[in-house]
């Protein structure tokens, strides 16, 4: 959950992490269920750039998450944050390397992205997509 935000006295829980790179999966809106529950929250949205499947649709509608694509959440933005708010927020997650500890760079190999050490060839450190080791 990247934010709890305040509208007229109703908490919302949203959701932007990897919004730039993932197409949202019914996981993603099933974590944000149990997120909502955690933190006593009715309302949840999910904003992503590649859209979602299905399913995760099918289930945000029945659980009332909305689901968010660019042009909304530009537009909802304009609304209610500022530039750097924004900016602040789409701003990808920093990963250090697990074996020298050096920034991550974010690399798209022939099937799939993932996060590869700054330093390589001297180090061959990678993480998954999600930034699990
Ligand atoms: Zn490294």
């Amino acid at each position: 959950v990247d934010l709890i935000a305040n509208k007229d006295g109703e908490r919302r829980l949203v959701q932007c992490k990897h919004w730039r790179t993932w197409v949202v999966q019914e996981r993603v809106v099933r974590e944000m269920l149990g997120s909502m529950a955690h933190f006593q929250v009715s309302a949840g949205a999910i904003y992503t750039l590649k859209g979602w499947t299905k399913p995760a649709a099918e289930f945000a509608r029945q659980h009332g998450i909305g689901l968010l694509d660019a042009a909304e959440l530009t537009r909802r933005s304009l609304e209610r944050l500022n530039a750097s708010q924004l900016d602040e927020l789409l701003k990808p997650r920093e990963h250090h390397c697990p074996k020298c500890e050096s920034p991550m760079i974010l690399r798209t190999g022939d099937f799939t992205a993932f996060w590869g050490c700054s330093a390589f060839p001297r180090c061959r450190g990678k993480m998954n997509h999600a930034g699990a080791r």
